[in-house]
Formats: structure tokens, sequence, C-alpha cells
């Protein structure tokens, strides 16, 4: 019976491992970063769910800093007017009119 041991307990660490990878990434994911959530309960198994709730990739706020949820079209901080690339949805460009309580203006398209 000694010869199953191994055998069992390596069964556990995978069984145990790949939760961690499902967890790791889907802790990344909330944050825009289930790749490298991935990656990281990948190589690391509980560690990376530990490291995955360190990751943000969600852009910063130019103005305050604060991370900001893709597409949101008003930083939730500060309220600065945001504007999103469609090319690469993780580059912002800003909207920087310092009145912020102006209505929206009429924009002209390029
Ligand atoms: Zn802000």
């Amino acid at each position: 019976m000694e010869d199953t041991l191994p055998l069992l307990a390596f069964i556990v660490t995978f069984i145990v491992w790949f939760f961690c990878v499902a967890a790791a990434g889907e802790i990344g994911g909330q944050r825009e970063s289930g790749g490298m959530g991935f990656m990281f309960g990948l190589l690391f198994g509980p560690l990376g769910v530990i490291m995955a709730g360190f990751l943000d990739g969600r852009q910063r706020c130019p103005r305050c800093g604060e991370r900001v949820n893709r597409g949101y079209s008003l930083c939730p901080h500060c309220g600065l007017s945001l504007t999103w690339t469609k090319v690469n949805p993780r580059i912002m460009i800003v909207n920087d009119v310092s009145e912020a309580a102006d209505p929206p203006a009429q924009e002209n398209s390029r």
C-alpha cells in the first residue's frame, strides 16, 4: 500500500493546482488580467492565487491615478471624461475638458 501514497498525493496536488489556476484566472479576470492570473496559478499554484490578487490591468485615470474599468466614459473617482481607443481598448485618450460641468458638446467627427 505504500506505492499508492505518492500517486494519491500527486492526484490531490493536481486537483488543488487545477483549482488554483481557475481561481487565479478568475481573480485576474476581474481586473482585466485574466491571462496573467492564469499563468500565475499555473506556475505558482496557491501562491499564484495570492499573487493574482495584486494584479490589476486596468488603466489608470490620468488625472487622479485611480484604476478605471474599461469602457467607462467618466472616471468614477474624479469625474474626468474618458475616451477609449477602439483599436486597442487598453490605451486611453483623454478629453481633458477642465469644465466637467459642461454638457457634452457636439463633437466634430474628425
Ligand atoms: Zn480620475
